[in-house]
């Protein structure tokens, strides 16, 4: 009986915790900038930076992500943070604009 009660009151405790992660994860992405987002075409903005296409913005240089742009918000450890091109939206940082700045 004692293993029981100790069974249900791990599984509650995992339960709570996977909640607690899935609505972070949740509240994440419904605060990224989508690359569909008209905004975000108009710069050219990739989540991937390899993914820039280098014909169409030969300004971009292999190595450039938002993490190492002046405009990046985030720490240097997030994946995401603002951009002050963006007001509250995300972008990711291994991303790509070509308003990329180094200032
Ligand atoms: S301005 Fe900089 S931080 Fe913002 S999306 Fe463009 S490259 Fe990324």
């Amino acid at each position: 009986m004692k293993t029981s009660r100790r069974q249900f009151l791990m599984l509650g405790a995992s339960l709570g915790s996977s909640l607690v992660l899935s609505n972070g994860a949740f509240a994440d992405t419904a605060n990224t900038l989508s690359e569909s987002d008209p905004a975000a075409q108009a710069v050219g903005y990739k989540e991937d930076a390899s993914k820039v296409d280098k014909a169409k913005f030969p300004s971009y240089v292999a190595g450039q992500t938002c993490a190492s742009c002046s405009l990046f918000q985030g720490k240097a450890t997030d994946a995401y943070g603002g951009c002050t091109l963006f007001g509250t939206k995300q972008v990711a940082a291994r991303g790509w604009c070509s308003s990329y700045s180094t200032m």
